[in-house]
């Protein structure tokens, strides 16, 4: 299947009084897709949907909507929806006439009834139709939220761009509204660029992702894909549960040398790596660390340092002499804040990084980026 750009962003740059939030964007959402743009406060998030909508005034970089540019065409002839992490909603009006109101805007105007029974399958599919005649003051924030998505749905945009339209919800109604865009997005086949600081969120939301910081892409691609190829340290740190382990290392005769370990690792084990020497960043998917007993053959020393329970795991975070990390174990190994432990890193897990640039300088074979 190959697949039709929808959104595409090239050299997008945009500075605010002199400072710079997007330096160079790159990105290209797909017709049909639900794509996460995922960042940290401050990455450029709300800046780049801003820029896809119209909304803000770009200094450099060109904006195709279904190949067509439309870097310098007005916002209502984009027919692209935006629902802000505020809930956008006017509260002078009542839940029916925000909803309808883009139906009545100059560019869309439609028949009244038409705009009636669109409202009404809106309300319907967002299971909001008891509300129709409330006043938007008196919603809870979950119901807000889901009037300002059938606000931005009713019109049938080609895309939505949502700028973390969950976050300001608790846990319970972030899933329910996250299953229901899912759902919107099945049935209405629509695409979305969905803005998000929740790495959970994210995964469970997207058919690809987005790594933004600093105002450009680190990497994008399907999440298989980035914890495969990870394409610097930064990315290792912005995605995973918890995030990637980090170890100074340096190369050694053709070792891997974990300082103070006493693991070696041969750096044929990496693929190629284009460094022969020196210091290096050893980074690893915790999931992959194997964590026990204390004096393990061959495995080093680390020592529990904190041990946060979580229902039916524990996260642990293990202090070493190359760094400390975080893992998920089973509430079956009966680690105790301030025991000693041993830690592994098995053949053929791990990356190394540059530590200066941060960049991946080991290369799995199948030469990824
Ligand atoms: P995100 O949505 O990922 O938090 P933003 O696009 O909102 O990121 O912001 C990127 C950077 O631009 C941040 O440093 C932010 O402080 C700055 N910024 C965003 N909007 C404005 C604005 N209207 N005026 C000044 N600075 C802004
Ligand atoms: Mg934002």
């Amino acid at each position: 299947m190959t697949a039709t750009p929808m959104l595409q962003l090239d050299g997008l740059k945009k500075a605010y009084r002199g400072k710079s939030a997007l330096r160079g964007l790159d990105l290209t959402v797909n017709d049909n897709e639900i794509f996460a743009l995922l960042g940290p406060t401050g990455a450029g998030k709300s800046s780049t949907l801003l820029a896809g909508a119209g909304l803000i005034d770009l200094d450099a970089g060109r904006v195709r909507l279904g190949g067509r540019d439309v870097t310098d065409a007005d916002p209502a002839s984009r027919d692209v929806a935006i629902v802000f992490e505020g809930f956008n909603l006017l509260p002078v009006l009542d839940v029916k006439d925000n909803i309808a109101f883009a139906l009545r805007s100059p560019e869309f105007r439609e028949e009244e009834d038409e705009i009636g029974r669109r409202v009404g399958r809106t309300a319907e599919l967002l299971r909001i139709s008891h509300l129709l005649d409330r006043d938007v003051g008196t919603l809870s924030g979950g119901e807000r939220q889901r009037v300002a998505i059938a606000r931005a749905l009713v019109r049938r945009p080609v895309m939505f761009l949502l700028d973390e339209p969950l976050s300001a919800l608790d846990l319970k109604l972030r899933e329910g509204l996250r299953a229901e865009l899912r759902q919107i997005h099945r049935q209405y086949r629509s695409t979305m660029l969905y803005a998000t600081h929740d790495y959970h969120g994210a995964i469970a939301i997207a058919d690809r992702i987005g790594i933004i910081d600093g105002g450009v892409i680190q990497q994008s691609g399907s999440i298989e894909d980035i914890y495969s190829r990870p394409a610097n340290m930064l990315v290792g740190k912005l995605i995973g549960s918890p995030s990637m382990a980090f170890f100074e290392a340096r190369l050694e005769d053709g070792h891997v040398v974990v300082k103070g370990a006493a693991q070696r690792l041969p750096v044929s084990e990496f693929g190629s790596v284009a460094s022969s020497g020196g210091q290096v960043v050893l980074g690893v998917w915790p999931e992959d660390i194997e964590v026990g007993e204390p004096d393990v053959a061959g495995a080093s020393k680390g020592k529990i340092y904190a041990v946060d329970n979580r229902g039916f795991e524990r996260a642990i975070q293990v202090e070493t002499t190359a760094g400390s990390f975080r893992k998920v174990v089973p509430l079956s190994m009966p680690f105790a804040q301030g025991d000693a432990c041993s830690f592994r890193i098995p053949a053929g897990a791990g990356f190394l990084f540059d530590p200066a640039s941060g960049r991946r300088i080991s290369q799995d074979g199948e030469g990824a980026n």
